[in-house]
């Protein structure tokens, strides 16, 4: 049976979570929108305060940890980005790694200064399809020689630079082996060979850095591969590389589907209080035919986040409880994706011209809303994967 509960002490940090968002986080969200590459320095301190006493944000497994992060995100998503922690990185050591990998690399975000993981796959040439990356790993004696260049890696920049940092980057260890080929390495911060580009200037999340990271002959140690270097992994099938990169996914796609939900609930929230204001009630229970077009929008982006918060809550339980929830992830990520832009576009627009300025966030939420129908698999890729998993065809057989 699927169990949404929480006990009292998760509700009292999602509640905390909320005040945290709204007192701490919105006062200053317009502020690093405005200023890009300007670290909230204080806003991490306090955050990795917070994560070493067992409050903060992490990435977690469970409903709790999941309405958190939509609450931080409903105070503001690009500066929940710069929560420090193991980041994707962390999901990808979790689901790939072992239990001493775990130790060894994860166990640091627990300790001294902040520090960020981060994970990069993406390439100038390989984006959705995965299979395609072109960095090479290629073993030496006791170590991998790593050679590529990554873009647009989520806390590329700390964790490229600031002490105690780690990046989770995925290699080929044989082009001709297609996706069995692909591995996941740990390149850890100040490991030579690897340097951090440029910092992305973007459309939203803008306190989120966005880097490009090369590597060139950047050796690390032969144990920092997570899972195993076989390239036809006969205990797990002959694309076990692959199925990591899906595992991982598996573990992030709710996470950003929850992070959606939290901006698509503050345009939201903002557009009712504003119609309150203005002395316009929502008849709920009114026949579609009978109701105004305000209410009726508004109805349907309230629908739109309550399907798809349901579905994100399916996809975070069901990890929580270690089934494989492909299938659900995928759905909860392509329908919060949707939601979160069609939301805060009709919010922007039913606001008039002062939607679409900056005296109020609505605009800005529309600009950061869209990143989660992009990152961490589009819109489009989503659609397809629950379609093969429905219908029961491989990806070569629906692309
Ligand atoms: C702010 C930001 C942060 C990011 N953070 C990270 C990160 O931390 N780590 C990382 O590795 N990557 C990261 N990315 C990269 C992101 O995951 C990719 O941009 C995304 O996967 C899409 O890949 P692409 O840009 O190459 O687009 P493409 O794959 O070229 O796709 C372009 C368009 O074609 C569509 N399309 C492609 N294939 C199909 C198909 N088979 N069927 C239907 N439509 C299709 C896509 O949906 C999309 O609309 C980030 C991107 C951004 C913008």
């Amino acid at each position: 049976m699927i169990e949404f509960e929480l006990a009292p002490e998760e509700l009292q940090a999602v509640k905390e979570a909320h005040e945290q968002a709204e007192k701490v986080v919105r006062p200053i969200a317009r502020y690093y929108d405005e200023h890009e590459h300007e670290s909230p320095d204080a806003l991490i301190k306090q955050l990795w305060d917070e994560s070493r006493q067992g409050r903060g944000m992490g990435l977690g497994m469970g409903v709790g940890a999941a309405l958190r992060i939509e609450e931080a995100c409903w105070g503001d998503a690009g500066l929940m980005l710069t929560n420090p922690g193991s980041g994707l990185g962390g999901a990808a050591i979790l689901t790939s790694g072992t239990n001493e990998q775990r130790m060894k690399f994860l166990a640091r975000f627990n300790e001294g200064e902040p520090k960020w993981g981060a994970m990069a796959m993406t390439e100038p040439g390989c984006g959705s399809d995965t299979s395609a990356i072109q960095t090479t790993a290629v073993r030496d004696g006791n170590e991998w020689v790593l050679n590529g260049e990554k873009i647009f890696v989520t806390g590329g920049q700390r964790a490229a630079t600031v002490p105690g940092g780690l990046i989770v980057v995925w290699a080929t260890v044989d082009k001709s082996a297609g996706r069995a080929g692909m591995k996941p390495f740990v390149v850890e911060q100040g490991t030579k060979g690897m340097r951090m580009e440029k910092v992305e200037k973007k459309l939203g999340i803008r306190a989120s850095d966005t880097a490009t990271i090369v590597f060139e002959d950047c050796r690390i140690p032969y144990e920092n591969i997570l899972g195993s270097p076989e390239v036809r992994d006969t205990t797990r099938g002959d694309t076990a590389g692959f199925r990591r990169a899906m595992a991982t996914f598996d573990a992030t796609r709710p996470i950003i589907a929850a992070m959606a939900l939290g901006v698509g609930r503050a345009a939201l929230d903002f557009v009712k209080e504003e119609l309150e204001k203005q002395g316009i009630k929502l008849r709920y229970g009114t026949p579609k035919t009978k109701l105004t077009a305000i209410e009726r929008d508004v109805m349907d982006m309230e629908s739109a986040y309550k399907a798809a918060k349901m579905l994100m809550l399916r996809a975070v339980w069901m990890m929580g409880q270690f089934q494989a929830n492909s299938l659900e992830a995928s759905m909860a990520k392509a329908k919060a994706g949707l939601a979160v832009t069609r939301i805060t576009q009709k919010a922007v627009e039913l606001m008039g011209p002062l939607g679409y300025s900056r005296k109020w966030l609505l605009e800005k939420w529309m600009r950061d809303g869209k990143i989660n129908d992009i990152f961490e698999g589009t819109g489009q890729i989503n659609m397809l994967v629950v379609a093969r998993r429905i219908l029961g065809f491989s990806s070569r057989e629906l692309k």
